[in-house]
């Protein structure tokens, strides 16, 4: 908790001193890629019969690096920041100190999906068990118990987790609406901080009951709920033009931490789901991740288009 208002501190003290600095600035220049999870904690590990038994956190950085690569071969002039480059574990304070660090104007958080599986058996056998038969005989005093045992074939079940149906690609966005209900549910919201097994530690958490913690919602309302918003629909609609199912852009009021910690817009893209065979292939594979790597690129270069030079503004 104490060291949770380091970055409360931070977050507040820019949103003083740089509004009109933050007006003026338009230009998207630095782009924080962040891999999710690493190190001791592997995230989502694929689990039904068949699988690759794929780990989340060798994906998410396979598709960090190479989005990282693809930024800056498209986009040289931009300034691309990884927050891990290797499998080291990484707190979401320590992730959100990189970011707010290089002073980032977006944050791409990269994750991937696992669903619920459920438990299938097939026979793949007969064993033999004795069971017994109870009699009695005599009444009274004089009744015995008898045990006469027989033998019986059972069948033997091998059980196995089955894959889900469930696949695609969501974007998830950290959303506190200042003056609706919403921000309402964050200030009165306890527990349940858990997206998808992606807990955040304990100490980790704002306080929305707090002062600091209702101006990191507000001010997130106010400067990068749109702008974040907007990132991810472009993120959407790219990956639907490839084909695989692009399951939309998702807002949530608590659980991710990360996003709403950086003083940046900020999306989470949950890639694929390593808990259906085809999206665990997809996202495991080097042409899977280098597409996704792409569509998020492109998606990113629109963004920063249209935000430098928004259709309707004028251009001076
Ligand atoms: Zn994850």
């Amino acid at each position: 908790m104490v060291k949770n208002f380091l970055i409360i501190g931070m977050v507040c003290s820019t949103l003083f001193s740089s509004t009109l600095s933050y007006a003026q600035t338009k230009k998207v220049k630095t782009i924080i890629v962040d891999a999710g999870h690493g190190g001791e904690e592997p995230g989502a590990i694929g689990q039904y019969e068949g699988t690759l038994g794929t780990k989340e956190k060798d994906v998410t950085l396979a598709i960090s690096l190479k989005l990282v690569k693809e930024l800056k071969k498209q986009a040289p002039e931009l300034t691309v920041v990884p927050t891990r480059t290797t499998d080291i574990y990484q707190n979401p304070k320590e992730k959100a100190k990189i970011a707010n660090d290089a002073k980032g104007d977006l944050f791409i958080c990269i994750h991937a999906d696992a669903a619920a599986l459920k438990t299938g058996k097939r026979q793949v056998g007969t064993r033999t068990v004795t069971r017994y038969k109870i009699t009695y005989t005599g009444k009274g005093k004089n009744r015995k118990k008898h045990r006469t045992p027989y033998k019986v074939e059972e069948p033997v079940y091998h059980y196995y987790k089955l894959p889900t149906q469930r696949n695609g690609t969501s974007v998830w966005i950290f959303a506190a609406h200042k003056t609706s209900d919403k921000l309402k549910a964050i200030v009165s919201e306890e527990g349940d901080y858990d997206l998808a097994g992606h807990d955040d530690p304990e100490d980790a958490k704002v306080d929305f009951n707090s002062p600091e913690g209702r101006l990191i919602a507000q001010v997130y309302a106010k400067r990068y709920q749109e702008k974040s918003d907007f990132l991810a629909t472009l993120i959407n609609e790219e990956v639907e033009k490839t084909g695989r199912p692009a399951l939309g852009v998702n807002q949530r009021q608590v659980g991710i931490w990360v996003l709403q910690a950086t003083n940046m817009p900020a999306v989470l893209i949950e890639t694929g789901f390593i808990s259906n065979p085809e999206d665990e292939r997809y996202i495991s594979s080097e042409a899977g991740q280098q597409e996704l790597a792409e569509v998020i690129a492109k998606a990113i270069l629109r963004y920063k288009a249209q935000v430098e030079n928004p259709p309707t503004a004028q251009n001076n």
